[in-house]
């Protein structure tokens, strides 16, 4: 049976008038899929934790969570969530703009939305969640050149680890763009 992955950005109530609204979650719909999983009986995993699910080496009832960018709504409206049902999930972090706020897409979007500080990220770790990369400064990867496209992917691993001082083998496709070479560079 494949495995779910239930991919997230903001776990927060979308400001009025804003665009993307797919974007958020509500606190109160998030803790409601959380609190329907676990009465399914379904595990919620970080991607590594999924991964020999996904692969077939292991057999289970699970679902990945994952969270894209990695807003400070995660900690503050998802994390309480996970702990309480002993779930794990990943944080896919841009990795020049920690403690900043979503400076990729906050002019088109029309809201600033804090992203996670190293000292926050450091509280998502500790609370046994995953960290992965999601590139240094979130640009769309099919449109670098070769030189920027490995700082973008290999710097971004590089800072997080050096950061939490964990291996980081995980990556998420800013934008989901991705083409042969950008798959080839994350492998
Ligand atoms: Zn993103």
């Amino acid at each position: 049976m494949p495995v779910p992955i239930l991919m997230y950005h903001n776990i927060d109530r979308a400001p009025k008038g804003v665009k993307l609204r797919g974007l958020y979650v509500s606190p109160e719909r998030f803790r409601r899929q959380m609190a329907l999983l676990h009465r399914l009986g379904y595990q919620g995993l970080s991607m590594s934790a999924a991964l020999p699910y996904i692969r077939g080496e292991a057999k289970g009832k699970v679902v990945a969570i994952t969270f894209d960018d990695g807003y400070r709504d995660n900690l503050e409206n998802a994390l309480p969530v996970l702990q309480h049902y002993g779930f794990t999930a990943t944080c896919y972090m841009v990795s020049a703009a920690l403690g900043a706020d979503n400076p990729w897409d906050a002019e088109a979007l029309g809201v600033h939305k804090p992203l996670m500080s190293e000292t926050e990220l450091r509280q998502w770790q500790a609370a046994g969640m995953e960290v992965g990369a999601h590139s240094r400064h979130h640009p769309r990867l099919p449109d670098l050149t070769e030189a920027d496209l490995l700082n973008e992917m290999t710097g971004s691993r590089q800072d997080l680890e050096k950061l939490l001082a964990v291996p980081v083998t995980q990556f998420c496709y800013p934008y989901g763009a991705a083409g042969q070479r950008e798959r080839e560079a994350a492998k």
